[in-house]
């Protein structure tokens, strides 16, 4: 049942649009036996699935190790929703670097002869799209994102920064055969506000704590530069920038056979992007810098059920202690 543990390689994934959508057949059938043994249900669409309450469980464990931390830091726990204003992704800057993975809502807003046109439309089975209208909300793409206009609107940040415990679903549009790559999954995240030592440090601390917690579950995992997936020709430029400057790290669990390790954590330094995006600024009125680390829940679940079974009751007894101890 254990995975092989592949040399671990470079992540680059600036090809534009493109992710490792061609899943191997490896990866399709770990998909296939998480959905034979109930882990994930299927929906019909690829990168939507049900999740078992085990597999719930799982997280809710996982979860619990992240909450500690962030609890002993003295993070604010804040969840928002998994849908932010429009006009704040339009700002964000989502939209220029990774228009391929967003996703807005669109709603019927039409009279009583448009609800007609859409009654005819679905009977022969055409299009409707075109009777429904973009709504003020989009997807939420990542957990961090509503965070920075919110706290910008408080005023400057306090003396010490500000670290932030969040949580979300996101939403990306890359379907896929490889269970790891979700259209729909959660974002823990951890955000530290501040001066650029400040949130230096704190990315610091989660690159110690974040491989120190993965190997307590039994799980391989390997520290990686990487970089964003930036669309386009422009995007390469901007995708080799991030890796030189080393602002994005991931922790890689070989999880789908003959694939590439997945990326299971994520360590993130702005810079001052969203302070200057946003009009971020500290107690002595420089622009804040941020940093986020991300906990890719559903990524290190399947990570879990990939090296020790798809039933936790037969689950090494250390693994299940740190879980559920
Ligand atoms: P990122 O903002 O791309 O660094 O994503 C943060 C974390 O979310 C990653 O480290 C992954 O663990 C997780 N993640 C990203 N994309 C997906 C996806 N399509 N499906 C499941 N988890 C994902
Ligand atoms: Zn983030």
């Amino acid at each position: 049942m254990n995975a092989p543990t592949p040399p671990i390689r470079s992540t680059d994934r600036a090809e534009g649009a493109s992710t490792p959508e061609a899943a191997t057949p490896d990866a399709a059938t770990f998909l296939d036996r998480l959905f034979a043994d109930g882990v994930l249900m299927p929906s019909g669409v690829d990168g939507l699935y049900g999740r078992s309450g085990a597999f719930e469980e799982v997280i809710e464990g996982f979860e619990r190790l992240v909450e500690r931390f962030a609890r002993a830091d003295g993070a604010i726990k804040v969840h928002f929703p998994p849908a932010m204003p429009r006009v704040n992704m339009e700002k964000s800057g989502y939209l220029k670097s990774f228009p391929q993975l967003a996703g807005a809502i669109h709603s019927f807003v039409g009279n009583d002869a448009d609800h007609c046109r859409l009654i005819e439309a679905l009977t022969e089975g055409r299009d409707w799209s075109d009777l429904q209208s973009p709504t003020d909300v989009v997807l939420t793409p990542a957990a961090c994102y509503p965070l920075y206009p919110a706290v910008a609107a408080r005023g400057p940040l306090p003396e010490a920064g500000a670290l932030f415990d969040l949580k979300s679903y996101c939403f990306r549009h890359e379907p896929s055969k490889e269970p790891t790559r979700m259209q729909f999954f959660r974002m823990r995240e951890n955000v530290c506000l501040g001066s650029s030592e400040q949130v230096r440090a704190f990315r610091e601390r989660w690159l110690e704590r974040g491989p120190e917690m993965i190997r307590s579950l039994g799980l391989p995992c390997e520290l990686d530069v990487a970089n964003d997936p930036f669309f386009g020709r422009g995007g390469k430029l901007m995708a080799r920038n991030q890796r030189d400057q080393q602002l994005k790290f991931e922790l890689l669990v070989p999880v789908n056979d003959g694939a590439e390790p997945t990326a299971c954590l994520s360590f993130n330094y702005h810079q001052d992007h969203f302070g200057a995006l946003w009009g971020l600024t500290r107690a002595d009125g420089e622009r804040a810098h941020s940093a986020c680390v991300g906990f890719g829940l559903e990524r290190i679940a399947l990570a879990l059920f990939r090296h020790h079974g798809t039933d936790t009751a037969t689950w090494p007894a250390a693994v299940r202690a740190v879980l559920w101890g």
